[in-house]
């Protein structure tokens, strides 16, 4: 089965959400619902989808803000990481206070628990690959030959650590997890463009082949 992606762009740092569809019967995965919710359920309605979960990458603000909105409309689950669980107060948020008024922040509580591995989702297969670094509980989500990386690795960039991370964690997540993937895996990071696995080896300046911290082709 080959998963269809619609991307909707959100204005509160430019995240991106990934609804994920099986074209037969329309359910859905919404990855990382961000702050435009409205924009969200309207892809939804316009396109006919029928959603059946949610997953964060990672417990960011600018990747779950849209939880609470879309799982009272859908009623479905909302999967993440647990180690990333800590982020979803709005305690965790108080560094937003000059963006936004955080005490009015609600963020859905999870429902279930991610683990590395493979997960059935109604009639979507996916393997959730624990991808730390960026935060402990990010995750990488693999569906057929696509890549969701979430804010480990984007295009010609990585995530920041600053925000809870850890750099050799996240080296050691794109060397030994992502860059093993197939060549062509279709990336499509929480922010901005996609690209490839080979792009990125190729030429991320940070952990490609002449990078910062370089990839070691065997
Ligand atoms: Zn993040
Ligand atoms: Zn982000």
């Amino acid at each position: 089965m080959d998963t269809v992606v619609r991307r909707v762009v959100n204005s509160l740092f430019i995240a991106n959400t990934f609804l994920v569809t099986n074209p037969e019967t329309r359910e859905t995965i919404v990855i990382d619902p961000g702050s435009n919710h409205e924009k969200i359920i309207q892809a939804i309605e316009e396109n006919s989808l029928r959603p059946i979960a949610i997953i964060a990458t990672h417990g960011h603000i600018d990747h779950v803000l849209g939880t609470h909105p879309i799982k009272e409309k859908y009623h479905i689950p909302f999967y993440i990481h647990y180690a990333d669980e800590q982020f979803l107060t709005p305690e965790a948020h108080t560094f937003l206070e000059p963006y936004m008024d955080t005490w009015k922040i609600t963020i859905a509580k999870p429902d279930k628990h991610l683990e590395e591995g493979i997960l059935e989702i109604g009639s979507i297969k996916l393997e959730i690959i624990h991808t730390p670094g960026h935060t402990p509980g990010g995750v990488c989500i693999y569906i057929g030959d696509k890549l969701f990386t979430g804010d480990t690795l984007f295009r010609l960039s990585i995530g920041r650590t600053d925000f809870g991370g850890n750099i050799e964690d996240l080296i050691n997540s794109i060397h030994n997890k992502i860059f093993k993937l197939p060549k062509n895996t279709i990336i499509y990071p929480g922010h901005g463009e996609e690209t490839t696995v080979e792009h990125e080896i190729q030429h991320n300046p940070y952990m490609g082949i002449n990078g910062l911290y370089p990839y070691k082709q065997k």
